[in-house]
């Protein structure tokens, strides 16, 4: 096994309930011999698969670190045959500040993996979740949201793999999740993101985009709190039925989902989400905010499709992702 900082204060192989720590030392001004303390709990009861669920993977969504709490809160290891190890917050350095970036290094997690044993904070963890808590997992859910900037369609997400095998345990792990969309997602940047360290290992992974705006909603949470449950369930862990409710597949065929800013300004939304667009219409318009009297610049769709995210806040910088418009899979 590759050496890594982190202790973890809990076993991570034992029967019943432990809530522990990953231990990570941090030698700081305001704490000598200090450490990061990421939060962990392990349920077993039994013998069966072993589920790995995180969250805060970006410190701003919160969906499902609620959903996670819970969980680790409540869980009875004698309603499941197997493992589940849960991350409530697995940057908690980013969640503590509610930011997506960790502000000890500037990381963002998911732009971290496989990570280092000698590298920054971030690192440091991304490298123990991916060299000792994937190899145990069978399966595994990595919650988010928008954070801060992005506002989503409630979805949960499997994508296009070169092993159709897998990609079929993934996909059908996602529609057990059943959000109330379903999509088939392409990634702008997939490069040192947990989904891929996690897919190259051969596991069946399901990630999600719940809500967003820097806070989560009743309802985004049930989304959230209800898609565990059926994972779970789905994967031979927890007794009991799934609770099923309709879902649309959405697919995201290549990059012309994306509508990016190429001007920072004021931003004008012309659709909501989840409402149907027509390639060239405006999703949004920029007005300027130095002068008055001059026309705003249209932000056309390059795609037919369903508005899918939106930017917020009220204000866009150049370069953001304005919006994405996924398509219906009929
Ligand atoms: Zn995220």
């Amino acid at each position: 096994m590759t050496y890594s900082p982190i202790t973890p204060t809990i076993p991570l192989d034992a029967q019943g309930v432990h809530h522990g720590f990953l231990r990570l030392p941090h030698s700081r001004d305001e704490s000598a011999w200090g450490a990061v303390m990421v939060p962990i709990t392990v349920i077993a009861g039994g013998q069966g698969p072993t589920a790995l669920l995180t969250a805060g993977n970006h410190g701003d969504e919160y969906e499902g670190p609620i959903a996670l709490q819970e969980l680790a809160a409540t869980l009875d290891p004698a309603a499941i045959n197997g493992r589940v190890i849960i991350l409530p917050m697995m940057n908690l350095p980013a969640f503590s500040a509610g930011r997506r970036c960790s502000p000890i290094d500037g990381c963002n997690m998911n732009r971290s993996f496989p990570g280092r044993p000698d590298g920054t904070v971030t690192q440091k963890i991304a490298h123990f979740i991916a060299t000792r808590l994937v190899p145990m997992a069978d399966i595994v859910l990595d919650y988010h949201s928008g954070g801060r900037t992005l506002d989503f369609l409630p979805f949960a997400a499997a994508h296009i793999l070169a092993d159709k095998t897998q990609e079929a345990a993934c996909m059908a792990a996602m529609e057990a999740f059943n959000a109330p969309w379903s999509m088939r997602m392409l990634e702008i940047d997939s490069v040192g993101m947990f989904d891929t360290e996690v897919e190259s290992q051969g596991k069946v992974f399901v990630t999600t985009e719940l809500g967003g705006g820097g806070t989560a909603t009743a309802a985004s949470v049930a989304v959230a709190r209800k898609g565990a449950r059926n994972l779970l369930i789905h994967a031979g862990i927890l007794k009991g039925t799934p609770q099923k409710a309709p879902s649309e597949m959405l697919d995201m065929p290549d990059e012309r989902c994306f509508a990016f800013c190429e001007t920072p300004g004021l931003l004008e939304p012309m659709v909501d989400l989840g409402e149907e667009v027509e390639r060239g219409q405006p999703l949004a318009r920029i007005w300027p905010t130095d002068r008055s009297g001059s026309p705003a610049q249209e932000i056309p769709a390059r795609l037919s499709g369903i508005l899918t995210a939106r930017h917020v806040p009220g204000l866009v910088g150049m370069g953001d992702c304005v919006a994405v418009v996924a398509q219906r899979v009929t």
